[in-house]
């Protein structure tokens, strides 16, 4: 069956209702299926059409059918109005830094931002920026936090001074994880290692485990100490290798701070943010390379567990 679509290009409602009409006369449908595939091509062209039309604000055609269609079509092709940008700003009392939070997608998070994240944000963004000095770095004094929807699995990432936060999962941790989550990025927003490419001619690579064990350790075991967040068990014992990045690094972290340099994270982020990390970093603060450190670090923790 040859079903020859009406040509609506130059005057849509003229042509289309003989055309319509034509076909349905003249290929005398009589199953169901056939009737069908017609429709379906009349609705394909009808939506076209109805697209091709509304600019110049012509009338739609008459046709009940097309009339149906056609208004449906312009319904479901209307743009979608982007909502109004809700961002609002925040300081920390003494007015050096300030933070900005789009909540355009959250409304019904505003207030626990307002009341409880922000004051949190306040308070430990100058303490963060405190903890991490280096020569000839400043850190940034102005920073954004938004929420997103389309951040898939990932709770919450940092692109320069930006953190995103992925919508739905703060939803689900208001009372958990998400304010820990939030000083996690900051400390990144701090940390800047992009810094080392303009602090040094030939920078060294800064793994990855370190920068996020870094950021663990200070929300962990100086932030929320109480959580325990980053405990090694017996249960997570024999897996657990000391650059896992995250917990477990900073797990690792916290043991090297206590057993041997105090300043071992200042060291270890100048370092990397002017581009000169490297193993020796942990040899000069230490005494001991990271794997020799990382056996130390086992055998005191087997010995707390009784294993
Ligand atoms: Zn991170």
């Amino acid at each position: 069956m040859n079903l020859q679509a009406p040509d609506l290009t130059a005057e849509p409602s003229f042509r289309f209702r003989p055309s319509w009409k034509a076909a349905k006369l003249s290929l005398a449908l009589t199953t169901s299926v056939a009737l069908a595939a017609l429709l379906a091509a009349v609705q394909s062209r009808a939506a076209t059409a109805d697209v091709a039309q509304s600019p110049s604000g012509q009338s739609l055609p008459t046709h009940s059918l097309f009339r149906k269609i056609a208004l449906v079509e312009t319904k479901a092709a209307a743009p979608v109005e982007a909502p109004k940008p809700v961002i609002t700003d925040f300081a920390t009392p003494d007015g050096k830094f300030k933070f900005s939070v789009d909540t355009t997608l959250a409304p019904d998070l505003f207030k626990w931002v307002d009341k409880e994240l922000m004051p949190v944000v306040c308070d430990w963004y100058p303490r963060i920026v405190a903890m991490l000095p280096s020569d000839g770095f400043t850190a940034a004094d102005k920073v954004q936090l938004e929420f997103r929807n389309d951040m898939g699995g990932i709770p919450a990432y940092t692109g320069g001074t930006k953190v995103s936060m992925n919508l739905p999962w703060f939803r689900s941790q208001l009372q958990g994880e998400a304010k820990g989550c939030v000083i996690h990025e900051l400390v990144h927003v701090v940390q800047h290692y992009g810094h080392a490419a303009a602090a040094n001619t030939r920078p060294t690579q800064t793994p990855g485990w370190v920068c996020e064990g870094i950021a663990d350790y200070i929300r962990w075991f100086i932030y929320e100490p109480k959580s325990k967040g980053a405990e090694i068990t017996k249960g997570n014992f024999s897996s657990v290798h000391f650059n896992d990045s995250y917990r477990t690094t900073a797990n690792f972290l916290n043991w090297v701070v206590e057993a041997h340099d105090k300043d071992l994270i200042l060291k270890l982020n100048t370092a990397a943010r002017q581009g000169s990390y490297s193993d020796k970093v942990w040899q000069d603060a230490t005494g001991k390379s990271t794997e020799q450190l990382a056996t130390d670090w086992k055998a005191a923790n087997a010995k707390r567990l009784g294993l």
